[in-house]
């Protein structure tokens, strides 16, 4: 099965006494291995689809499959369970927390639900330094965030999102925080990623630079998708 699959998909919010429809009947498969540029204006259901697929916003109509599992019928602690080991999610801000070290940062999930025995203890704090290794930051893995840079903390952010087996990764414009050669370092890395980790990674970007690193291009308008460049 494809790692992503959203069949008719419609988003309606509340807005005063009717609905807006942030998504209109949007279908869309991603593949594992697949790198996905998604563009658009401002309003247009960019961020609500990502937040779909994320299982963060249910749909009004439409299916959301992920792994070939239909993520409705999860209920809330099955979704939140797919979270947290099939979703990779990246949003701008890498969201770190001030006082953790980079290891610590890709630990807390697992220190949060208790790593059961010394052995997975020691499993984990070997799998994240290996997937920060994997994101150009050995030798950093015991710094805390002021003392790391702005491409930095995203590769954190990026290694974090790693820590589960995601088949999905979801990205929301990683380079807003950061300058011009980071950004196209940052978008490397995702690139990278997509094909290492085979995850199918979907990247709201607005910028063509970047769009040029992706597999293929949909952009969304109005709620509506049209798929155009292959890249
Ligand atoms: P972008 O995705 O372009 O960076 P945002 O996601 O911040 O921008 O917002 C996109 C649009 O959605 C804006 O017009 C904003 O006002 C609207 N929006 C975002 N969140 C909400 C909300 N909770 N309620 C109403 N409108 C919202
Ligand atoms: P984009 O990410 O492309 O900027 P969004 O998905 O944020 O677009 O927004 C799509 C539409 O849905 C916009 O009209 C926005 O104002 C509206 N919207 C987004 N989030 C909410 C929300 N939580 N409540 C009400 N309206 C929202």
């Amino acid at each position: 099965a494809p790692a992503l699959e959203l069949h008719s998909v419609t988003v309606d919010y509340p807005d005063g006494s009717g609905t807006i429809t942030a998504l209109d009947q949007v279908s869309l498969t991603v593949n594992r291995g697949e790198f996905l540029a998604l563009t658009g204006p401002s309003g247009s259901g960019k961020s609500t689809l990502l937040s779909v697929a994320a299982t963060l916003v249910a749909p009004t109509a439409g299916r959301v499959l992920v792994d070939g599992r239909e993520v409705q019928g999860l209920g809330r602690s099955g979704q939140a369970e797919l979270r947290r080991e099939k979703l990779g999610i990246i949003f701008q801000q890498p969201n770190l927390l001030p006082s953790l070290t980079a290891v610590e940062q890709l630990l807390v999930t697992q220190h949060v639900r208790g790593f059961g025995s010394r052995k997975q203890r020691a499993t984990a704090v070997e799998r994240a330094r290996t997937l920060l290794a994997a994101v150009g930051l050995e030798g950093q893995e015991n710094k805390r965030p002021h003392q790391l840079s702005g491409g930095q903390r995203q590769r954190v952010n990026i290694a974090r999102a790693l820590m589960g087996q995601p088949s999905v990764l979801l990205v929301d414009e990683p380079t807003a925080a950061l300058d011009a050669e980071r950004s196209h370092a940052v978008v490397e890395l995702l690139a990278r990623i997509t094909r290492d980790f085979g995850t199918a990674t979907v990247m709201v970007t607005h910028d063509l630079e970047f769009v040029d690193l992706c597999d293929r291009e949909v952009h969304m308008r109005d709620g509506k998708l049209s798929e155009s460049v292959a890249a």
